[in-house]
């Protein structure tokens, strides 16, 4: 059985999910990206080394103390659902 999670928890936050093995009934509006995509990692930004290769994928090393995300993850989030437009510029008082 997957565990359920709120949506509130989505909210600006990324999750880690194994896309092998998900572990968590989602949202269907839930936005998935790749983990690490074109040897990037999209949780940091920064390029995956050659050395940093499993026998499964790769890992990023740079963000791993904010635990292992390697390329069988995806990240998942929900959008803002506070969606503010800016309809004024607040310093001179000028429409934008
Ligand atoms: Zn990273």
């Amino acid at each position: 059985m997957k565990k359920q999670i709120s949506p509130d928890l989505l909210y600006g936050r990324q999750l880690v999910v194994n896309k092998n093995y998900p572990e968590y009934d989602l949202p269907a509006q839930v936005k998935r990206e790749e983990a690490i995509l074109q040897g990037s990692c999209q949780r940091c930004g920064q390029k995956i080394p050659q050395w940093a290769y499993l026998p499964t994928g790769t890992y990023c090393w740079s963000c791993h103390m904010l635990g292992r995300l390697t390329s069988n993850d995806q990240l998942v989030t929900l959008a803002e659902c506070n969606q503010f437009t800016v309809t004024e510029n607040f310093l001179d008082g000028k429409a934008v």
